[in-house]
């Protein structure tokens, strides 16, 4: 970028820093972009860990970033529910924090929890896309946004039982037949981590299209 370019960038960036000043998405502090995140919040937050019994048949396992408290849930509704895109800012510093990446190296093609149709068409996006699709591009990896397809929506999860659950979304996601997969190592991703049913049904249906492993990354997460 020429030093011309550069200062206006830098110019531009003061202007809206004064507009819309930098907050923390967890309780609203101000803060800048180097740390959007307040330290407090982070403190609360912040968890990186693998998340236990997530070895299943089909799943290698799952990572998370965060405890699923308030600074990242409220943050997480206002993208989902809120309409809030502009809360995809909070997110590549978390992601470059994550301390494993190099256990998940071999996982080069990225493949998101779809919405169901209708859910996208009324959202208009994939708040999945929005946290990792411009970070996971930038290190190299393949995203594929519509990799997988979700034929309906499981009822609310919250309201079932664990078994119940996992019937739930039985067979609720297809692979897209434009992709091949076979003998890839795919990392599977998702906003929330709950009872590790809907990561199970979509690592399920990459495995019997022919993926080698499937690895599950989300950002948060109240399980252990
Ligand atoms: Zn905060």
């Amino acid at each position: 970028m020429s030093f011309f370019l550069k200062a206006i960038h830098g110019i531009r960036h003061e202007i809206l820093e004064i507009i819309y000043p930098t907050c923390c998405p967890g309780c609203g502090t101000l803060t800048d972009d180097h740390h959007i995140w307040c330290d407090e919040c982070m403190k609360r937050m912040w968890n990186p860990r693998l998340l236990n019994s997530t070895h299943s048949e089909y799943l290698k396992g799952c990572y998370t970033l965060c405890f699923y408290n308030e600074p990242i849930r409220r943050c997480i509704i206002q993208l989902k529910y809120n309409g809030r895109t502009d809360r995809k800012r909070a997110f590549p510093s978390l992601l470059n924090k994550f301390p494993y990446w190099e256990r998940l190296e071999e996982y080069d093609i990225v493949i998101p929890i779809p919405l169901s149709k209708k859910k996208m068409r009324l959202r208009g996006y994939n708040q999945v896309d929005m946290i990792f699709e411009k970070w996971m591009k930038r290190q190299g990896k393949t995203y594929i946004p519509d990799g997988l397809k979700r034929i309906r929506t499981a009822r609310t999860q919250s309201l079932l039982s664990r078994e119940e659950r996992l019937k739930n979304t039985k067979a609720i996601f297809w692979i897209n037949h434009k992709y091949d997969i076979s003998g890839k190592k795919i990392l599977l991703v998702d906003d929330i981590y709950t009872t590790g049913a809907t990561m199970n049904a979509a690592a399920e249906e990459l495995i019997r299209a022919g993926a080698a492993e499937v690895f599950g990354l989300t950002i948060a997460s109240g399980a252990w």
